[in-house]
């Protein structure tokens, strides 16, 4: 038997657990290091969701798919954006990673019934799910004293709970019994990102692998342009980590200014991952001589300021809450603009889009607007509250349109006019302007009660006081940076590999182009080129010889 060989991972979300796992497996040393004081990235702070097509799990629950479907599917979004060859690796390898965790780890996997892709009905699309997986609940007390280190999410108040158990991932919904969740809350159970990151965490420790938290890498060490280790920020001081090979899992630039300045196709002000994703991987790549890919692009979310004291970042997610009936978004033409249910990573272009005469931004700034019915039926979901609890003083209010229009500066005419047509739309059953209700994405996300069809999104704005907060241009995270082959190993500007730096998750040139495949579709590439740059760096390659690219420079 060979030596075995050294593997320094970067970064703890979902693409860097995955990655130190996978190389550990196929017989290397491994070390993960980990910026924050805490682990998990982002990744601890989601849904926990992850889009695998052709997942055994969907055969087991009767869900036809394929390959072929699932190519052409994302094929047929690629806007010239997607590279086929990585394309089909995510395809091939993307089961193999399901039922490595699921057959050697606490990692477990359900699929979420009928949970539709974000773009279902483009070629090889699924209207009616089964490429969106999620992790089970997971007991903390599993984690001994690292129960304590895995980041919480600002962003799902109740940590019971997985999305599985929500109305978005339910078909019909059901709430979790209340003896149910003492029961969780007894075992110290988390649902969503917190169990996956648990699970992922917990098959670290099963392997003897510790990550090394406030443990920023600052460096690569480069021998005739071979990786040979990193440096190590520690509380200060720097060590250097001799290794065969260095996975970066460092997560998106979408916290440096500067390289969104640099790189992002259009404003992207309000990031709402961890704030230590500041591009360091792509930067000490940048350094290696990296080929970068997909750079304008980045998993685009609507967002809306709040007080601090009810997130702690600051900022929320805007999804699910413009699906809704009883509302619309207008910029500041008082005019709608999109389909307010479009997925969250499609809309994100609504932002970018210009007035060439004004030389503007067209929709910036804008503004979800929505009248009482809609606080009665839904509360304010935007900070939980409950249905028929007025919105918090600092949501803008008036007792009309014309007033409401006064204080958002924008013509009254038009909102009145834009509302007015909305209703009537909405009358006839069909949002002929911007087809909100008609994709199955839509009707999902919308009010579950009326699923199957465009009622779920449609309602009309007409009970008074009537509503507005302002919709800024955010992201989960960003997705260019450097370039891979099939085995997630980095090339050079010349299209060779580097030799020994391997790049996964949302810091590497992204496989998806511009697209969302459905939900868990970030995550899910981070977490498959983790176990493929994993498994090439321990020496086992998931791909030995194929795609191009796979040549060997000579030194
Ligand atoms: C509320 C919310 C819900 C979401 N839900 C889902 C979902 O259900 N499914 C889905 O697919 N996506 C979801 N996303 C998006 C998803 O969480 C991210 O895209 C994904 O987790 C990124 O994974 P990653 O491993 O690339 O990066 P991260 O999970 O962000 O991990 C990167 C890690 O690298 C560390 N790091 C950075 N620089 C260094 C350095 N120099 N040295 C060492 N460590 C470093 C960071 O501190 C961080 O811990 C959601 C996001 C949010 C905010």
């Amino acid at each position: 038997m060979g030596k075995r060989r050294r593997v320094a991972v970067l970064g703890t979300g979902g693409a860097g657990l995955t990655a130190a796992i996978a190389a550990h497996d196929a017989g290397a040393k491994v070390k993960v290091f980990e910026k924050a004081d805490k682990v998990g990235g982002t990744t601890a702070w989601s849904g926990g969701m992850v889009w695998i097509p052709n997942n055994h799990l969907e055969a087991q629950a009767g869900v036809a798919d394929s390959r072929d479907d699932a190519l052409t599917y994302l094929m047929s979004m690629s806007h010239g954006l997607i590279e086929p060859h990585m394309a089909e690796a995510f395809l091939d390898a993307g089961p193999l990673m399901v039922r490595h965790l699921c057959d050697h780890t606490p990692v477990a996997f359900r699929t979420i019934p009928h949970f539709p892709d974000y773009h279902a009905e483009f070629p090889g699309g699924k209207t009616d799910g089964g490429r969106s997986l999620d992790t089970p609940p997971f007991s903390f007390k599993a984690l001994g004293k690292w129960a304590k280190r895995v980041t919480p999410s600002p962003y799902y108040p109740d940590p019971r709970l997985s999305i599985y158990d929500t109305p978005l991932g339910q078909a019909l919904p059901q709430p979790v019994p209340e003896e149910e969740l003492e029961r969780r809350s007894r075992e110290h159970e988390r649902g969503s990102g917190q169990a996956l990151v648990g699970r992922l965490l917990r098959a670290c420790l099963d392997r003897d692998i510790e990550p090394h938290t406030r443990s920023r890498a600052v460096e690569l060490v480069l021998r005739k342009g071979a990786v040979r280790g990193v440096v190590i920020e520690h509380r200060g001081e720097t060590s250097r980590v001799d290794c065969d090979a260095v996975i970066l899992a460092t997560g998106g630039f979408e916290w440096s200014e500067e390289f969104k300045r640099a790189f992002l196709r259009g404003p992207m002000t309000h990031p709402v991952s961890i704030d230590t994703n500041t591009g360091d991987g792509l930067r000490m790549a940048m350094r290696a001589g990296a080929m970068l890919g997909n750079m304008r692009e980045a998993w685009w979310m609507p967002v809306a300021e709040v007080p601090r004291e009810e997130v702690s970042t600051g900022v929320t997610l805007i999804a699910g809450i413009r699906s809704l009936p009883r509302c619309i978004m207008v910029n500041r033409d008082g005019v709608r603009f999109t389909n307010e249910s479009a997925n969250y990573n499609a809309i994100g272009a609504a932002f970018h889009d210009q007035d060439v005469s004004a030389f503007a931004y067209r929709n910036l700034p804008c503004w979800i607007v929505f009248d009482q019915g809609y606080v009665d039926r839904y509360g304010f979901p935007i900070t939980g509250g409950k249905p028929g609890v007025p919105p918090p003083q600092w949501v803008t209010s008036a007792p009309t349109l014309a007033g409401l229009a006064d204080k958002l500066a924008m013509p009254r005419s038009a909102l009145e006019r834009t509302v007015a047509r909305w209703n009537t739309q909405v009358a006839a059953g069909r949002d002929d302007d911007f087809h909100r209700g008609e994709a199955a994405h839509d009707q999902w996300w919308g009010d579950a009660s009326a699923r199957g069809g465009p009622g779920a999104a449609l309602g009309p704005l007409d009970r008074a006081p009537f509503f507005a907060v302002e919709i800024k241009s955010g992201a989960l995270g960003t997705k260019g940076g450097p370039k891979t082959d099939v085995n997630a190993n980095v090339l050079d500007v010349d299209g060779r590999p580097i030799v020994g730096l391997y790049a996964a998750g949302n810091v590497m040139a992204s496989p998806m182009g511009m697209t969302y495949g459905g939900a868990g579709g970030t995550i899910a590439p981070g977490m498959v080129f983790g176990f493929v740059a994993g498994r090439d760096a321990a020496g086992d390659p998931v791909f030995p010889a194929k795609g191009p690219n796979r040549k060997k420079k000579g030194r």
